[in-house]
Parts: C-alpha cells; structure tokens; sequence
C-alpha cells in the first residue's frame, strides 16, 4: 500500500543494553557488588552485596547477603568489587499483558465519563495495516521496553480489521526481549463462525512455519480470543481445544469495565451497540448473555478447561475470587490501566491483594503505551512505584507480581527472575533511590508525600523516584528459558 523505502523509516530491531557488567572475560572472573538494597521475590538484603562468578559464558550468583556475610567468604584476590551505595539491584522486570503494536499512538488523553467504546474507536482508527509499519511500532515498543528494565513481555499482537497478523510475533522473536506474544481475533454473533474457520486455515498454513521461527528465540506463540463482550462461548471453547491439542498458552481480556457487565448480565448497554454498529450482532448472542451472570461466572466453562491468564479483571466480586482461585486462572492486573479509565473510582480498588491471598497467580502488566503516563518507557516498574506509594502495597507481593508470577504464566522459568546462588538470572537491574543520604530534603519537597515517612528505605526511595532503571545484568540467553520444542511436547 505504501512506499515505505521512501515514506517511512523502520526502525530496525533494537540492539540488546549494554549491562554495567559485560560478559565474563575469563572463565575465572569474579565481581562483587554492592548496593543499598539487594531484593528478590523471595529475599532481601538492606544494604546487600551480590557475588558474581563466570559460569562459562554468563554469570552465576555465587553468594548474595549482608555485606558483613559476604566479608567472610574467601574470594579471589582479583575480585572486582562495583560500589552503588545510592541504587537499589532487582531482577529485570517482566510485563504480563501489553499491546506494543499500539506504540506508534503514544500517550492518549482520556476522559473516563466518555466510556470505554469512544476510546475502543480511537484505537481501531489507529491500528497500524502495513507489515513494515506493524514492525516499527513493534520495535519502537520494544526499545522503551528495554528502557523501562523490562526483559519478558505477554504482548496481544492485534489484527487489524479483524486481518491475523504474525508481525507483531516475528519482530519480537527477533528481539532481546523473551515471553509469549499472542494472536487476538474476535468472532461473536454473525462472526462466530466465520473466525474459527479462518483461524484453523491460518493455523494450518502458518503454524509449524511460525513454530520453527521461534525455536530458540525465548519467544512463543499464544492465542488471545479478546474479550467476553466479542467473543463468543463456542469460539472461546474452540480455542481452548486447539490450545490443549497444539499446547498453545492462552490470553483473553476479563471483567475489564462496567460496560462488560452491563453486556453479560443484561445484553444491553454500549457494548451490545459496538457490535450493533458493525453489523455483527445477532439475536442468537441472547442464548448465552442476559441472564444475570457476571463476566468471569460467564467464562467459568472455557476457564475449567486450562489455565489462562485474564488481563485486568478489575470488576471481580468476592464470590468470583473462588471460581477464579479453582480454576488456577492467572491475572494479569494493569494499575495504570486502571486508573486511567476510571476503574478505581467507578469500580473501587482493585481486588488483587485479595486475589493473591486466594493464590491467584497474579501479575503486573501496563497495557499499551496510550495509557501510560512515562513516554520514554513501558514497564511495570512504574507500576510498582503506583501501587507503593498509594496503597502501601508491600515490596515483596510487588517482586513477587513482576517477577516469579508472570514467569509462572508465561512458561518461562521463575527461577531466572530471582537472585538465587547457583543460578544465572535472566538480567539484573538498578534503581536509583530518590535522594541519597537526604532523605529528609525530599520528604520535605514532596510536601510530606502520602506516607509519614516514605524515604524511610531505600525500597521506598526508589519506588518514590521517577528516575527510569539500568541494566546492571543482561543475559537472557543463558537463563534456561529460551523455547524448546521438545520440552513443550
Ligand atoms: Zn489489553
């Protein structure tokens, strides 16, 4: 359609950072690092101190504890010791749900009494058609992945005018960047039919194809059937079979808005109108919607099938936290997401502290950058630094919902995303803390902020700063993760 050699710039696939700490050198090499917080999902260390030895060719955690601990251990005269008294050292970050073919759009303004369908157009008059064009959102996104200390992303590759596009899929397996990127379709009504028939072609053609691409890559395929209010129960249990048969993971988005439970439990509302206007509603859609259920009781039948990770999930009564906890459904919460449209104030705060009470396995994710108030970056660190600051969410359950959880749904290894002696984490990176050794001036500046005392640690000082992370450690290629075909038989 376009000239895209003369009209457009792809930006090609962004490079891998350039980690604090290269690549070993020799395969005796040993550094310490200190820091004024080392933290995983698991542990802590207030100041910590980290012992890295060369395992071939990646790094290895030989010993992480108090510095005083790791004063008594014998190390090699040679050892090259890093001092960051003023950062904090994480395991790189995971993001459980995004839309990075939406980063060409870039920030959006958003008026949450306008409702979600208004927003929902603005994005289809956006979507990108043209591969070349796909690729560079892909990739745009890709950097500011990378720049937010993001190592492994759930991305719902989108398709636009209802076109299956694998781009979003082959750019990201040719990046850095691990995790599974997931094919959204959406068939309900007059199209219920239709979109099994084009997918089991496309699956046909392109499956074994696309497979063989990602091997060795760290990136696999999934399905994202989009959402309870355009997809309908026989499409979702069509997708939940092809997934067991071809063990492909599974997205959808869950009980997102007000407007979704108003079109599962009643058949009406803006929704129903959304699918009206495109011509795809048809009264046979009243068989399964309208009787009075809510969204997540609606997919209770799909969801018994297989494990499949929900975004958002921020309307959720108490009774569905069961069915959700039984059905071993992962979530993946977007706090910013959630805010931006509303959620908290129309739907109350989000039950995921709740859920994790309950082990569900939830996650952080951001969803596209268009909701995202940091231009420069996606990641769930920002996230994080939401959910510190305002609800006082705990440094552990946030590790624990950037880290171990996601890996846990999106098949990677969690073991990877820790700071564990004897094993090679996928990546490391540091956060500044706010104000080093002045944690009162900020205090002061921040007009007494939201806590009494929010400097108090150098956890709550980083998560105060605004400052974007850098890469201490990367090396995503030795973290046991990348795809193997026959592990996944
Ligand atoms: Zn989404």
């Amino acid at each position: 359609m376009t000239n895209s050699k003369n009209t457009q710039t792809t930006p090609s696939t962004p490079d891998a950072p350039t980690p604090l700490i290269p690549s070993p050198s020799h395969s005796d090499s040993t550094i310490r690092i200190n820091a004024a917080l080392i933290a995983d999902a698991n542990h802590y260390f207030a100041p910590g101190s980290l012992i890295l030895k060369a395992d071939n060719s990646a790094w290895q955690v030989h010993a992480v504890g108090h510095p005083a601990q790791i004063d008594t251990l014998p190390l090699p005269a040679n050892t090259k010791t890093i001092d960051l008294p003023d950062q904090i050292i994480i395991p790189a970050l995971i993001n459980a749900h995004t839309h990075l073919d939406l980063t060409h759009i870039g920030p959006y303004p958003h008026d949450p009494a306008g409702g979600f369908v208004p927003w929902l157009d603005m994005i289809r008059a956006n979507r990108l058609l043209d591969d070349d064009a796909i690729a560079a959102s892909v990739n745009l996104g890709i950097q500011k992945s990378l720049n937010g200390g993001t190592i492994a992303v759930g991305d719902i590759a989108g398709a636009p005018n209802a076109i299956l596009k694998d781009t979003p899929i082959t750019t990201l397996a040719k990046s850095p960047l691990l995790g599974t990127s997931y094919l959204e379709f959406f068939g309900i009504g007059k199209t219920a039919n239709s979109i099994i028939h084009t997918l089991q072609d496309y699956l046909d053609a392109h499956l074994p194809k696309i497979q063989k691409q990602l091997q060795g890559t760290g990136v696999t395929l999934g399905l994202s059937p989009h959402a309870t209010n355009t997809i309908s129960i026989a499409v979702y249990q069509w997708a939940a079979q092809t997934a067991l048969k071809h063990n492909i993971p599974l997205s959808t988005h869950l009980a997102e808005t007000l407007e979704e439970r108003e079109f599962i439990s009643k058949g009406t509302g803006t929704q129903r109108g959304f699918l009206e206007r495109f011509g795809v509603w048809d009264d046979s859609i009243l068989n399964e919607i309208g009787n009075g259920e809510h969204p997540i009781d609606h997919l209770i039948p799909v969801l018994e099938q297989l494990p499949i990770l929900c975004a958002h999930v921020n309307d959720a009564p108490d009774q569905t936290i069961d069915h959700l906890a039984q059905t071993q459904t992962a979530v993946a919460y977007c706090p910013r997401a959630h805010t931006y449209f509303g959620h908290y104030e129309r739907l109350g705060p989000h039950p995921f502290e709740q859920m994790l009470e309950a082990n569900i396995n939830v996650s952080l994710g951001t969803d596209s950058i268009v909701n995202l108030n940091t231009p420069d970056r996606i990641t769930t660190l920002d996230d994080m630094r939401l959910l510190s600051t305002r609800d006082n969410t705990t440094m552990q359950s946030l590790l624990q919902m950037t880290t171990t959880n996601p890996a846990h749904a999106l098949n990677l290894n969690p073991t990877s995303f820790t700071i564990t002696q004897g094993n090679s984490p996928a990546g490391l990176i540091t956060v500044p803390i706010a104000s080093p050794g002045l944690p009162g001036e900020v205090s002061r500046s921040d007009g007494g902020g939201l806590l009494s005392d929010p400097l108090k640690t150098p956890w709550q000082s980083a998560m105060h700063s605004k400052h974007p992370p850098t890469w201490l450690l990367f090396q995503p290629e030795f973290s046991g993760c990348h795809y193997s075909p026959s592990s996944a038989q």
